[in-house]
């Protein structure tokens, strides 16, 4: 039960009026007795009785009247003093207990063996129990089975901090559902240090507590998540590993096919090149002369020569690619004039072609180019011949030439069927050849543009191509100016 003693204001109030109990009549006796003593036996024979009176009256009427108006005056005060201290606490018990009301946590006073002594208004509404049905009563009411040992630890504790603070843990309301709540525990002590109780704060964090569950829950599955993708992530970063190692492999495989079937057809072309050459030599030869001869075997002849011609063609461009691709081309730089190989090369196609018109178009002033006279002039004679090969009769073709941005750019246009853009990439590749109707009724094996983008490049330059279905394509390419170029490209070298 709590000890209710009286506070110290009252005590002290107790204790003048005890000791005014005990001063007042004593310095009557103490005023009787000077009078007796001085004035009754020493005196009184030669004091005249007025004087007598004087005397008593001043030493009882107005000591008496001012003991008693100071003793007055002085319990007055303390009790002014009470008056007010009292009131300044009920003021404040008033204000704590409105605060304690109304909380929305709720606060429960507990005596020393566990038992409510009060109930506000917030537990009322978080437990559903009114204060008439719970004071009184233990609070383990208010915890369920299950953490009823959890009760002598938050004891042991609360004795020996004098609070437990923060604790989570659950609660039973009075239709049975569990709370989760923050339970603040404090140990309550009188003035002389007894204790006689505690008082108990429980917020409900049953919804905080669900979101940080579900949150848990939520980086739990998260976690699974991407534990398991890093899992699959690995296994397919391994299989990538092997894919990769395999396709290294078979690319390695492939290269080394690749080179022996290059090997194998450049050694071919190599035997071939000298019966071919004899083969044509003699079949010219025999057309020289063939007045003796049918029309039939002479152009049975003909045919013969114009596909060992072919033959020869290609044989040549298979060498020509397998020297590019060994390292074994060696250029031969030097300064020309590209305005007259340009316009002798016109010339010279004008002459055997009458189906088209050619046109040489440079002007006269233009500087020397830094390249090998020799090889410019197989790529011009590539370029001239696709022009040739993929245009129509009655159509021209021109051969340009201008400076642009310090090099020399040459542009063979014609007005054939044009390359679809898909293909504009593809037919530098090596034997690519565009599947087209006539592709099978011009001559050729997908070699000359590979040929000539391999020694343009290898002579400091590039070359690309510009081409419009129905309207017909140019194609482009650059090289150094000489006096530019000369130091960085030397007079002879070997490219691969
Ligand atoms: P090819 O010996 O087949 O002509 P190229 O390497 O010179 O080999 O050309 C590759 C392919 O590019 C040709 O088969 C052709 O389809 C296409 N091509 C080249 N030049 C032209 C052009 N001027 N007009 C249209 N198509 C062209």
């Amino acid at each position: 039960m709590m000890n209710l003693t009286r506070p110290p204001e009252q005590a002290r109030l107790d204790a003048t009026l005890v000791r005014l109990q005990i001063a007042l009549p004593v310095g009557i006796a103490i005023a009787v007795a000077v009078y007796a003593g001085i004035f009754e036996i020493l005196l009184v024979e030669n004091v005249p009785r007025w004087t007598h009176f004087i005397l008593e009256f001043l030493i009882f009427g107005l000591f008496g009247a001012v003991a008693v108006w100071v003793a007055l005056g002085w319990v007055r005060r303390l009790v002014d003093e009470n008056i007010e201290r009292d009131r300044q606490a009920r003021a404040q018990e008033r204000l704590l207990a409105t605060i304690t009301a109304n909380s929305a946590d709720a606060i429960l006073l507990l005596d020393n063996e566990g038992c409510v002594k009060s109930w506000n208004r917030g537990a009322e509404l978080l437990f559903g129990y009114q204060p008439s049905e719970i004071v009184g009563k233990h609070f383990a009411v208010l915890v369920p089975a299950d953490r009823t040992a959890e009760i002598e630890r938050i004891h042991t504790l609360l004795h020996e901090k004098g609070f437990v603070r923060d604790w989570i843990t659950q609660r039973l309301t009075r239709d049975g559902r569990k709370l989760t709540v923050e339970l603040t525990r404090t140990l309550l002590r009188d003035e002389n240090g007894a204790v006689i109780g505690s008082s108990s704060t429980l917020h409900d964090v049953t919804a905080r507590e669900k979101s940080a569950m579900e949150v848990r829950e939520l980086n739990r599955q998260l976690e699974t998540l991407v534990a398991q993708r890093t899992r699959e992530l690995a296994e397919s970063n391994r299989e990538l590993r092997r894919r990769q190692y395999e396709l290294e492999k078979a690319n390695a495989e492939l290269k080394q096919l690749d080179e022996l079937k290059s090997e194998f057809v450049s050694l071919v072309s190599h035997e071939l090149r000298a019966p071919l050459a004899n083969i044509s030599g003699s079949l010219e030869l025999l057309l020289s002369d063939a007045s003796s001869l049918t029309t039939n075997q002479r152009d049975l002849l003909s045919l013969a020569n114009d596909q060992a011609a072919r033959l020869t063609r290609l044989v040549r461009g298979i060498l020509n690619v397998s020297r590019i691709e060994a390292g074994q081309t060696l250029l031969q730089m030097q300064a020309f004039d590209l305005t007259a190989l340009i316009e002798r090369l016109c010339e010279q196609w004008q002459l055997c072609d009458n189906e088209h018109i050619w046109i040489a178009d440079t002007p006269g002033n233009l500087p020397s180019v830094w390249a090998d006279r020799d090889r410019i002039e197989e790529v011009l004679t590539n370029l001239m011949e696709n022009a040739y090969k993929y245009s129509d009769p009655d159509t021209e073709i021109r051969v340009r030439s201008e400076t642009r941005d310090g090099e020399m750019v040459i542009a063979v246009s014609d007005q054939g069927k044009g390359i679809e853009s898909e293909d504009l990439h593809l037919i530098f590749d090596k034997f690519y050849r565009v599947e087209r109707d006539d592709a099978r009724k011009t001559y050729g094996y997908g070699l000359g543009l590979y040929i000539s983008i391999k020694l343009v490049e290898a002579m400091g330059g590039r070359l690309w191509a510009e081409s419009e279905i129905g309207k017909g394509s140019t194609f482009y390419f650059s090289l150094p100016l000489a006096g530019h170029s000369a130091a960085a490209h030397p007079q002879a070298m070997a490219f691969n």
